[in-house]
């Protein structure tokens, strides 16, 4: 372990060394970024020992393939991570400069869209500090996911510059590039296949160190950069003249890790998009097999070895790409190498909206990447026979379960068929995706299908963010929970301790009253800290609801106009939440957002009893704010179509209470804290399916029998909140005439709940002890818990620690 001493000493030697400036001239990013290359250097010795360990040993290794990783800043978490988080603060103190400041100036790293990419970030930290041979393979996009900003009410993208002032924490490798091959004829020669006239790109990979909490572990996060090949800088047309078409073709190729695409939880279906999800996979194998074969090991026994983990449908492609190096590079036959595909690949499904499912034109496919097409094929030729020869399917079934049909391959079906293990992110959905969506695999393959409840890292969600809590929680229960997060639940020894108590009330104050001041310094609207601070911050999406929280709050906005003098629960209403931009209805819902909050928080009629904000940006750093500040956390997704959340699980663990409809993990949020300390609305799973299959759901009589669900509506569209009258009328249309998420259905009982929080709240005693019941129940959603599990249960990876 560093001394302070030493630590003093490297860093102003790092500092004169990086910024050739002395301690008083360095600006903040020069103090910055010295501590952050000494703190990767400090990693970097663990690093090399690990990698050392992890070959030695000839340990199991898991390669989680994602097209997104959400990891959001490194540096105080790699401090924390190293133990070296007081010693620095303390050091910095010393030379007159603030950690906290100077951590903060890090840009996120936001190469993902929201649960999905944060999930693998999670994932990565909790595999380090387990010791599990784990490694992350993804997209090193030059621009992350857009930043946002309210402009006039609406969203407005602006690109994110994350790399402007270069990446501390990554290192390029050079020497470990692949080439990724485009396009090409397929050729046969000696009973092998191969390509020729590709177009092919050099992959090079950036690796950074993923460090493990003092256990001096440290895995990787490899990420993948698209490069032109040089003799893909076309000589030839240079030569002829055609200079610009010479830069153009760099260009193209450049543009596969240029940008993420800014879409949560919806395929758009572009070229673009699949050269992405193909890069990545096949530079991640190539990579994979090249180091294996170093090892010295039987390839007919790579799944010993290695565990390719596939992240949602978007690198489905490792299943033919490793068929076709088994096959075409190490000579293979197909039944050898199909088996040792299966063996290998694992997948995680994530959600079941069919807008999200991943489905290729075949013409757009096999053009792009015609030999992983033909395996596709025969992939899909021999479940085809297998379906009607040993499964004695009909052909309507076989027609439903098949690889390819109407044109188009079905990457979920690709990636269920080829993997081992196919799991579901709660045990609501897993069940849905058994006994629903994805039942006539289920049927054929029970024992491959396995629920894995996605989980947070108490470490990023607790430990640094709120640093006040987890001072208080050490204090009374000592500091093992750090270690195991289960042992939270010794907190609810001191339940009816009146200090305890007051001490888990003056945090959550504390940490509220630096929101209002982030608040007033953002939005420049005061809030009042004795308010609930009651919070919605997740992606913007139909499924999730956002439209039902902000009628619900144009309708106390219209209680308190005709009762300004009722004795009224004063609600501050927070909302974060990014919209894809193409998704219309989803932008102008930040619209209405940011209209009513203008109407509500500036009329003073309604004396400051419910104030509306929506923060820009949100993003990993702001969820860092937000969720140690939040009272109540909405978790209000129409049943059935939340997988699983994370969001819902950062929010208890800082003693949140959720308001919540049965759906995702909010039903073992549910399980873990009991009935009285959730407040749920709502329709049930069931009453959802039986609506959606008897097509009889209208809404006119709702309308027609709710004076509030009436008011609310008209105002949307009779020009109440101030703007032209057709600004919200596809908002409108939609709940009116197309409410397929059941927003007027389920309003009077989300109306009701939000009364029950109002009662509660009011009543200190038991509002403190739902807080501390939820804190104290949360350690079960640790990432470390269920990686654990997928260890386990998926990968049969063991701890290979120090
Ligand atoms: C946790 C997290 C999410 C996922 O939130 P849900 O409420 O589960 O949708 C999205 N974005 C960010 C930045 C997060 O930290």
């Amino acid at each position: 372990m560093v001394t302070k001493a030493q630590f003093k000493k490297d860093y102003l030697k790092k500092l004169t060394v990086k910024s050739g400036r002395t301690i008083e001239e360095a600006s903040r990013w020069d103090q910055y970024h010295a501590l952050a290359s000494m703190v990767r250097e400090y990693a970097s010795m663990d690093w090399v020992d690990t990698n050392n360990r992890y070959d030695d040993k000839a340990c199991k290794q898991v390669f989680y393939f994602s097209i997104e990783f959400l990891t959001g800043k490194f540096l105080m978490n790699n401090l924390i991570n190293l133990g070296l988080d007081e010693t620095a603060s303390e050091v910095l103190d010393e030379l007159g400069l603030d950690l906290e400041d100077i951590a903060s100036i890090e840009k996120d790293q936001g190469l993902g869209n929201g649960g999905l990419g944060r999930l693998a970030a999670c994932f990565m930290d909790s595999m380090a500090a387990l010791a599990i041979p784990g490694h992350g393979c993804g997209i090193r996009y030059n621009y992350g996911l857009f930043e946002q900003k309210i402009i006039n009410g609406y969203q407005v993208e602006f690109p994110d510059r994350w790399l402007n002032n270069r990446n501390v924490w990554e290192v390029k490798k050079a020497d470990k590039s692949v080439e990724v091959h485009f396009y090409g004829d397929v050729k046969l020669e000696n009973g092998r296949y191969f390509l020729e006239n590709t177009t092919p790109v050099l992959a090079v990979p950036y690796d950074t160190p993923v460090v493990g909490y003092k256990n001096d572990t440290v895995n990787t996060l490899r990420l993948w950069s698209a490069q032109a090949i040089n003799k893909e800088f076309d000589y030839s047309t240079f030569s002829r003249g055609e200079y610009m078409d010479a830069f153009k073709k760099k260009y193209d190729v450049e543009s596969i890790s240029q940008v993420l695409y800014p879409n949560d939880s919806y395929d758009e279906g572009k070229v673009l998009r699949l050269k992405q999800e193909y890069f990545f996979v096949s530079a991640g194998i190539q990579g994979i097999i090249r180091s294996f074969k170093k090892l010295g090991k039987p390839m007919a026994k790579l799944y010993d070895y290695i565990s390719i983990h596939i992240n949602d449908t978007h690198p489905s492609m490792a299943i033919p790409e490793l068929m076709r190096i088994l096959m075409d590079e190490e000579g293979f036959g197909w039944d050898e190498s199909w088996s040792i595909v299966e063996k290998t690949c694992s997948y995680t499904n994530h959600t079941i909206l069919s807008e999200a499912l991943e489905k290729w034109p075949v013409e757009m496919f096999s053009k792009l990447l015609p030999r992983i097409y033909m395996i596709i094929e025969e992939i899909n030729k021999r479940f085809c026979l297998d379906l009607f020869e040993v499964y004695h399917k009909t052909q309507e079934e076989v027609n439903r379960m098949a690889v390819i049909g109407h044109g188009e391959i079905r990457m979920a079906h690709l990636a269920i068929i080829g993997s081992h293990s196919i799991n579901g992110v709660a045990r609501l959905h897993t069940e849905i995706l058994k006994n629903k969506e994805l039942k006539d695999f289920y049927n054929i393959m029970p024992a491959k299908f396995n629920n894995k409840t996605n989980g947070i890292t108490h470490r990023r969600w607790l430990i640094n963010s709120n640093p006040e809590l987890s001072k208080v929680i050490t204090k009374y229960i000592g500091d093992y929970w750090i270690r195991d997060p289960q042992h939270l639940r010794e907190l609810m020894k001191f339940i009816d301790d009146k200090d305890f108590r007051q001490e888990i009330d003056d945090v959550k104050r504390k940490n509220k009253e630096a929101l209002a001041a982030y608040i007033l310094k953002h939005n420049n609207i005061v809030v009042n800290p004795d308010s609930i601070f009651d919070v919605h911050a997740k992606r913007l999406h139909e499924y999730k609801r956002q439209t039902l929280n902000i009628l619900h709050i144009m309708y106390l906005y219209n209680r308190l106009l005709k009762n300004p003098d009722e004795d009224f629960v004063p609600r501050t209403f927070i909302f974060a939440a990014k919209a894809a931009p193409s998704y219309y209805i989803a932008k102008q819902t930040i619209k209405l957002i940011n209209t009513v909050a203008d109407l509500v928080n500036n009329d003073t009629r309604i004396k400051d009893k419910i104030k509306v904000v929506f923060l820009e940006n949100y993003s990993v750093s702001l969820a860092e704010i937000l969720m140690p500040a939040a009272d109540v956390s909405e978790q209000i997704s129409t049943t059935t179509k939340e997988a699983s959340g994370t969001g819902n699980m950062k929010f208890m663990m800082n003693g949140a209470v959720t308001i919540a409809t049965l759906d995702g993990a909010n039903v073992e949020i549910h399980e873990q804290v009991g009935e009285d300390n959730i407040v749920l609305f709502g329709l049930t799973e069931e009453e959802v399916y039986e609506l959606y299959e008897r097509h009889e759901y209208k809404t006119d009589h709702i309308i027609e029998n709710d004076p509030r669900i009436k008011e609310v509506l008209d105002q949307l569209i009779n020009g109440f909140l101030g703007v032209d009258k057709e600004e919200f009328q596809i908002i409108y249309d939609s709940v009116v005439y197309n409410d397929e998420y059941f927003v007027l259905k389920d309003f009077d009982s989300y109306a009701a709940a939000q009364e029950r929080i109002g009662h509660y709240y009011t009543d200190e005693d038991i509002w403190l002890k739902m807080a501390i019941t939820n804190i104290a129940h949360s350690g079960v959603f640790s990432s470390d818990k269920t990686i654990q599990e997928y260890a386990s249960g998926i990968w049969e990876t063991d701890r290979v620690p120090k």
